[in-house]
């Protein structure tokens, strides 16, 4: 298991026996695929999505860690309803997300109100529940996945960049809070990775831009990023492990860029 003491000399993999962690957005894209390297790591994990069937269909691809995975029904957007998931959580990922396209003068008020309840209410109600269990272990692991528009902003995504660089700042401060009790707090940050949710932008992004679907990952999604082509959710996957392991210790309060160079102009 690990712990907070020195690493080994040599890096080794995250060990997640005898850890809980609790995955929201788990039935999907980046969510399936830490569910997955966590299984793996030796951890139960609590897979958080309101998505029934797709639940269902995580569950199917891991049939021989069953006991392990445990799916729950839930929708985030309903905040009260979060203090009936499970504390007993050492390792908490804040992954759920949705995007809404609009200029501002047009966004919807009820999409800006879900994606800020979804994507930053939610994970700090979620923080908030779990950090005293992680505090009496001495021991805790909080991974936000952010995104590069946590750190910079594009046109015609008020909502999810506002979230965003909440996330950004929830996270900083429970990374200081949370230092002296074992528990680190870091963003991944990525640039567009192949889910779901970007195969949907594609079509919003030319309707509203009025160009074709190719030309939105040519010259919108790929044009921010120096390394042209889109972050795999495994990727994403591989960082959220690293940070539960014995060589990230000392990363806390950090937004971890995997953005293709975005976020270096
Ligand atoms: P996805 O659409 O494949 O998966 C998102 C999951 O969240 C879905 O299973 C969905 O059912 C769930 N979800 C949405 N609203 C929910 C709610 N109200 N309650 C419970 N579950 C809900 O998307 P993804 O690309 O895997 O995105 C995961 C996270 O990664 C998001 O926070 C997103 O902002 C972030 N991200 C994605 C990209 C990208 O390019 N795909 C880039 C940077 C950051």
């Amino acid at each position: 298991m690990s712990s907070n003491s020195p690493p080994p000399a040599l890096a080794t993999p995250a060990d997640l026996h005898g850890r809980r962690a609790l995955v929201t957005g788990a039935a999907s894209g980046i969510g399936a695929a830490i569910v997955g390297r966590y299984l793996a790591c030796g951890a139960q994990v609590y897979a958080v999505d309101r998505d029934e069937a797709g639940l269902k269909t995580l569950v199917g691809r891991f049939p021989t860690d069953g006991p392990r995975l445990v799916p729950l029904v839930a929708d985030l957007a309903d905040l009260t309803g979060l203090a009936d998931l499970p504390t007993d959580v050492d390792v908490l990922v804040n992954n759920a997300g949705l995007q809404h396209i609009a200029p501002v003068e047009d966004f919807p008020l009820d999409r800006f109100e879900l994606i800020l309840a979804v994507m930053l209410h939610a994970p700090f109600r979620l923080v908030r529940q779990c950090l005293p269990h992680m505090y009496a272990r001495g021991w805790g692991r909080v991974v936000n996945v952010s995104s590069a528009h946590g750190r910079r902003a594009s046109a015609f995504k008020s909502a999810y960049v506002t979230a965003k660089h909440g996330l950004e700042g929830l996270s900083k401060v429970v990374a200081l809070e949370g230092a002296a009790h074992g528990v680190t707090s870091n963003c991944i940050s990525p640039g567009y990775v192949r889910t779901p949710l970007v195969e949907k932008q594609i079509a919003e992004q030319a309707a509203t831009r009025g160009i074709a679907e190719d030309e939105v990952i040519d010259k919108v999604m790929l044009e921010a990023m120096a390394v042209k082509r889109l972050v795999e959710p495994q990727e994403v996957a591989e960082l959220a492990a690293f940070l539960c392991g014995p060589s990230s210790l000392s990363i806390t309060g950090a937004s971890i860029a995997m953005d293709g160079g975005w976020t270096a102009r």
